[in-house]
């Protein structure tokens, strides 16, 4: 077998125990990411937390799914859909603000999904 490690979810649940002491409390990050606009947010409890890739090497965690809803025709790889740890989303250049500026239809707020 060649290719990238693939995380099957039964370890995956291996790691989501310790996974409370390493992020702050679900209620506090959905109003966080509340604070950066017109984004709807939701509790995904199947989210498996990964290594972000966003700031590879931080050893930091992904705890927030983002999707996009760009033009079909966007020619400039615009975002579908990313995973990224809680810091990485707030960033002025991080996902959520790229999917909020790329959405075709302005009146519908980005979904985003977070980890227990
Ligand atoms: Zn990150």
């Amino acid at each position: 077998m060649t290719g990238r490690a693939f995380v099957v979810p039964a370890e995956a649940t291996r790691i989501l125990p310790a996974v409370g002491d390493l992020i702050d409390h679900p209620d506090v990050r959905v109003m966080q990411l509340r604070a950066l606009g017109d984004v709807e947010v939701s509790l995904d409890p199947e989210f498996v937390p990964r290594e972000c890739e966003w700031c590879l090497g931080s050893r930091r965690i992904t705890t927030v799914r983002v999707h996009g809803a760009p033009d079909p025709h966007d020619p400039h790889r615009p975002l579908l859909m990313a995973e990224a740890c809680h810091p990485c989303a707030l960033r002025p250049y991080g996902p959520i603000r790229q999917a909020l500026v790329e959405r075709i239809d302005f009146t519908r707020p980005v979904q985003l999904e977070v980890c227990p």
